[in-house]
């Protein structure tokens, strides 16, 4: 096998085909979690991008749960794998007003309803909606553990590979050919580039974030808030991660350009002191670019003869990506038939 990426979800593919005796090759253009996937907000958050009553209404209430359902296993298995980096601080959906709270009251029983996990939270930050079970990580220590652990159970691992080129069985790089059974491009945001029949349908996104801190304890709960365009989370010495208004940047924000911008970051700041209570003293900032689909549900699927194509999660891809790179893994191999997303 080889995969294409080497962000969450093409390292959670690699450990897939290694689980199923495959023999695995990873190549990425520049670092282990060098892209969104360690550059990112850090929720483990369970569900697809939509909310889950939406998520119901859109695709179906047994598909809507199976995807939810996939998205608990990951993220339990993470909370396995990592316990040192991943912190089981639950999901905090924060309505900012009347309406909202309405929605997070109709999130909560469609939860519930599905036999999901999720309670009413009314607090020091407000009202909404609370998942227990949900947690945040450092994203960029995942992707290293999990490179560190696919590489030591036999994945022979290249950085600085950027694939210019695929074919059926071929991976074209500019310092060798890869062959292989099967290639899984796990490129998100960068779909299009390398598999352009794809451009219609995963297109790029820039996210941005800024840190503050170190910062008393303000957060208990890794925090989504704005109907989900703002989020957040505390770590355990302090320090806050605060991302979101893409709304603000507009359509300048579908671009492959990964840095931050002066209107989105002005706006991180505003919102950071609206939902905190305190001005943030800003110690980083970044951006990173990420694929959305028009449904909000990723593509997974085999684009050419053996080459499988995973990504757009819409901004939602610490556990959805992974989800996509095992399913991937198993369909390729022909260890599977059904996708999770169907
Ligand atoms: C600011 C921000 C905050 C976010 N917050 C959250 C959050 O809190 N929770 C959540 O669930 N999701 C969040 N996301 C979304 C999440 O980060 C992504 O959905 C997820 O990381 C996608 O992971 P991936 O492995 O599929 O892709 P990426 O992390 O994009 O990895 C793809 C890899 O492919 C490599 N690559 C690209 N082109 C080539 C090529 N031609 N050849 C070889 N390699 C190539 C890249 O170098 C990269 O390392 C956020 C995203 C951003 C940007």
């Amino acid at each position: 096998m080889c995969v294409v990426g080497l962000g969450g979800s093409g390292l959670a593919c690699i450990d897939e085909c290694l689980h199923a005796g495959a023999s695995v090759v990873g190549l990425d253009a520049a670092r282990v979690g060098g892209a969104a996937a360690g550059r990112n907000g850090g929720l483990l958050r369970a569900g697809s991008s939509l909310f889950h009553h939406e998520a119901r209404a859109r695709y179906g209430r047994e598909r809507a749960a199976r995807i939810y359902a996939a998205t608990v296993s990951e993220r339990e298995r993470v909370m396995a794998r990592l316990p040192a980096i991943a912190r089981r601080c639950g999901y905090l959906r924060l309505a900012q007003d009347e309406a909202e709270a309405r929605d997070c009251r109709a999130q909560l029983q469609a939860l519930a309803g599905d036999g999901f996990e999720a309670g009413w939270y009314d607090g020091s930050l407000g009202v909404g909606l609370l998942v227990r079970g949900d947690a945040a990580i450092d994203p960029l220590a995942r992707c290293r553990a999990e490179a560190a652990a696919v590489g030591a159970a036999g994945a022979r691992l290249f950085e600085g590979s950027a694939v210019r080129r695929l074919e059926p069985g071929l991976v074209h790089t500019d310092d060798g050919t890869v062959r292989c059974r099967a290639i899984v491009v796990a490129v998100d945001g960068a779909l299009a580039r390398l598999l352009p029949e794809l451009e219609d349908r995963v297109w790029p996104m820039r996210l941005q974030m800024l840190a503050s801190g170190p910062h008393h304890r303000i957060l208990p709960h890794a925090v989504g808030t704005r109907w989900g365009w703002d989020y957040a989370q505390q770590r355990d010495d302090g320090t806050i991660a605060f991302g979101g208004c893409r709304d603000v940047g507009g359509d300048a924000e579908r671009t492959n350009d990964a840095e931050p911008t002066a209107p989105v970051q002005a706006a991180l700041e505003r919102r950071f002191e609206e939902v905190l209570g305190v001005r943030p003293s800003v110690t980083h900032r970044w951006a990173a670019t990420v694929g959305y689909t028009a449904d909000g549900l990723p593509v997974l699927e085999e684009v050419r003869p053996g080459i499988w194509a995973i990504g757009g999660y819409s901004g939602t891809g610490n556990l959805l990506g992974a989800v996509c790179g095992r399913a991937a893994a198993r369909l390729a191999l022909g260890v599977q038939r059904a996708s999770p997303l169907e």
